[in-house]
């Protein structure tokens, strides 16, 4: 309708209005991609350093946007964890990786991410030990990756199912290691699997600043502790010289190869 007259007037909307119907929508749009089947797993493969073999792979989610695209979880993911919409998109990436790990070779193992809203969730062991029974995966073919929000409720509950986790036979890496305040302390309340140092580590030994005594520190507390130690976001030939013989045992980056979907993941575990 056409507004006439003296009262043609238009709405300013405060900049706080945009932004909470922008973010309303995308909140809305999550809920209806679920339903759409509009997700998607990724997976990026881990190389061990010692034997030159695929060990396992990391599941990175993307969102197949019918107009966006594909939308990369940096754009969905921190708000779907402020509204809850995680722990439903989460059970979804942990039946699937573990469908879809179910037919690789025996080795190879598969790591998720779990975010902190959806590590509190009371459902989340039932959901593992569900999704490992469907697909007949075993337990400690499966990783679950938890960055320091996970550990900052610090709290007997998230202690406890970390050890009930570990009971099962999953495995428990500790992600993003060393962007955190207290990472360290970390690794003395819970026995990780794995430490993955985080990318800018190693971003770092490309610079003159001494990138690589941070690395070498790293490997070797993984070392004595008996805990993986990969290497994140390696993308050239010079960080893996370095980065072996710093000690690290595995590396995973754009080098090895870029997240891939499952059909492709399967040529490079079957070459
Ligand atoms: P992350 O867990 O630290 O995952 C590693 C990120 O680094 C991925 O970004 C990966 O694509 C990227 N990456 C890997 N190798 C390289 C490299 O050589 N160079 C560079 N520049 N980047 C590399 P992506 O897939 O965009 O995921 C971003 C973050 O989103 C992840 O960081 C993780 O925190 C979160 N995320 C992804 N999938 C899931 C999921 O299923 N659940 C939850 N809760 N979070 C997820
Ligand atoms: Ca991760
Ligand atoms: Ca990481
Ligand atoms: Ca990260």
């Amino acid at each position: 309708a056409k507004l006439e007259g003296r009262g043609t007037y238009q709405f300013f909307e405060p900049e706080m209005d945009v932004r909470m119907q922008a973010r309303r929508r995308l909140e809305l749009d999550i809920r209806q991609a679920l339903a759409r089947r509009e997700f998607l797993l990724h997976y990026q493969p881990q190389l061990n350093l010692e034997n030159q073999r695929l060990t396992g792979c990391e599941a990175l989610l993307r969102w197949k946007h019918p107009e966006r695209g594909t939308v990369p979880p940096s754009e969905f993911i921190p708000l779907a964890e402020e509204v809850g919409l995680i722990v439903p998109i989460g059970e979804w990436v942990i039946r699937q990786a573990c469908r879809d790990a179910a037919s690789w070779p025996a080795g190879i193992t598969v790591a998720v991410n779990v975010s902190p809203a959806q590590f509190k969730s009371d459902r989340l062991v039932e959901t593992i030990v569900s999704a490992l029974a469907m697909s007949g995966l075993a337990a400690d073919r499966l990783e679950i990756e938890i960055t320091e929000g996970v550990l900052l409720q610090n709290n007997e509950r998230t202690l406890e199912t970390l050890h009930r986790l570990r009971a099962l036979g999953v495995r428990v890496s500790m992600d993003d290691f060393g962007t955190g305040y207290s990472s360290l302390s970390y690794l003395r309340s819970f026995p990780f699997d794995k430490i993955k140092i985080d990318r800018s580590f190693v971003n770092d030994l490309s610079s003159k600043t001494d990138g690589d005594a941070i690395i070498r520190a790293i490997a070797g507390l993984g070392r004595s502790l008996g805990m993986t130690t990969v290497a994140e976001g390696v993308e050239t030939e010079e960080q893996m010289r370095r980065i072996r013989a710093e000690g690290c045992t595995d590396v995973q980056g754009y080098l090895i190869s870029r997240p891939v979907p499952v059909e492709q993941l399967l040529h490079l575990l079957n070459p």
